[in-house]
């Protein structure tokens, strides 16, 4: 068995730790004789998986107690539209900034319930940059405030927390624990799991307690915050088993010293993957130095006819998945959490090699 260095934007690549201890329990869960896929939701075996789950999250996260973890179904994009159904109140009127492909996607849904005001929009930038937030037209009397601060296709970061006295709306899917963050400054924070938490299937909504309890009526009740929140998530069957390996995720997260560590290798690992492109005049990036992402790190080639040779190379040496979206065209690398330094490392060499042999 020869594993892969996955540079997929997602379903992205997960730690050999978590697969290996998800292989050792697969046929039996500690002594229940079961698969956790094959559990009850509602047994004791399962509520206990659950549980932990959710107190690491809350620990790594150092989420405060007036934050509900809600653990749906129907990915980030099923939150574009809850967002605005549990949030809009009577108004219903709401900021977004558009940065890419994303909260594109995120401003057209929510017009299907409301009076959207894009605040701002690098779209002209091709979104490569971030407008400053002295540029932006914010209303006064939006509901809240939602941005993506990692545009997973473009790769572009935001490199400032949004100021707002409205709650601020954060579409975390492909940057959720890269690093270190203060959710007390946050409304709701939701996320896809299959980029930086697990396995597809599982969307963690973490929502501040006021701002439930306000969904608009005749909305589905599986979109509901408050119905998620007073049966525990568990209204109807959740993602038992992308749960479960969610909270292998987060302990593993927990036992290597949190947040604060993956960051640190977080940036280590973009910087030299940053590095490698700045330094070399083959290779390059288009986004505003200070708006890089620290997970999607999308590289054109000099020569665009190189792209196919690039990519059969790099699939030769075990690196895959780096082309870049359809959108983009080029390579791109996510580097998320479960990406190993050596993955990057590998890579970085692998690019030296090519423009060597090609440039
Ligand atoms: C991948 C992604 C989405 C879409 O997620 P789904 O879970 O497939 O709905 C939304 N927003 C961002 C920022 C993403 O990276």
């Amino acid at each position: 068995m020869s594993r892969v260095y996955n540079f997929s934007a997602g379903p992205a690549c997960i730690a050999d730790e978590v697969l290996k201890q998800a292989q050792e329990e697969m046929l039996d869960w500690q002594g229940t004789g079961m698969s956790v896929m094959e559990m009850s939701h509602r047994g004791k075996a399962y509520m206990s998986i659950a549980e932990k789950a959710e107190a690491d999250l809350r620990e790594i996260m150092n989420i405060p107690a007036n934050y509900k973890v809600l653990f749906m179904q129907g990915g980030a994009s099923t939150q574009f539209a809850a967002v605005p159904i549990n949030l809009m109140g009577s108004n219903r009127k709401a900021d977004y900034i558009l940065t890419g492909q994303w909260s594109k996607k995120a401003i057209a849904e929510a017009k299907r319930y409301g009076d959207i005001n894009v605040a701002a929009s690098s779209e002209d930038s091709k979104f490569t940059t971030v407008p400053e937030q002295s540029e932006w037209n914010l209303s006064k009397d939006a509901a809240y405030l939602h941005y993506t601060p990692n545009e997973t296709i473009v790769g572009v970061e935001f490199p400032f927390l949004p100021e707002t006295d409205v709650p601020l709306v954060a579409d975390m899917s492909s940057t959720i624990m890269s690093k270190e963050i203060d959710v007390s400054k946050f409304g709701i924070i939701y996320a896809g799991a299959q980029k930086n938490i697990g396995c597809a299937g599982l969307t963690i909504v973490i929502v501040r307690d006021d701002l439930i309890g306000n969904c608009i009526d005749g909305m589905p009740a599986m979109l509901d915050y408050k119905i998620m929140a007073d049966n525990d998530s568990m209204y109807n069957t959740p993602a038992t088993y992308s749960w479960y390996i969610a909270g292998l995720v987060f302990n593993r997260i927990k036992e290597n010293g949190g947040i604060k560590v993956l960051e640190e290798t977080n940036r280590r690992k973009a910087g030299k993957l940053y590095s490698a492109i700045d330094e070399s005049s083959f290779y390059s990036n288009p986004v505003d130095v200070d708006c890089r992402s620290l997970m999607n790190v999308p590289f054109i080639l000099g020569d665009s006819a190189l792209d196919g040779a690039f990519l059969e190379g790099a699939e030769k040496v075990g690196l895959t998945t780096l082309k870049g979206h359809r959108s983009v065209g080029g390579m791109r690398a996510s580097i998320y959490n479960a990406m190993p330094e050596a993955g990057v490392d590998a890579l970085v060499e692998f690019m030296k090699d090519f423009e060597k042999n090609n440039a």
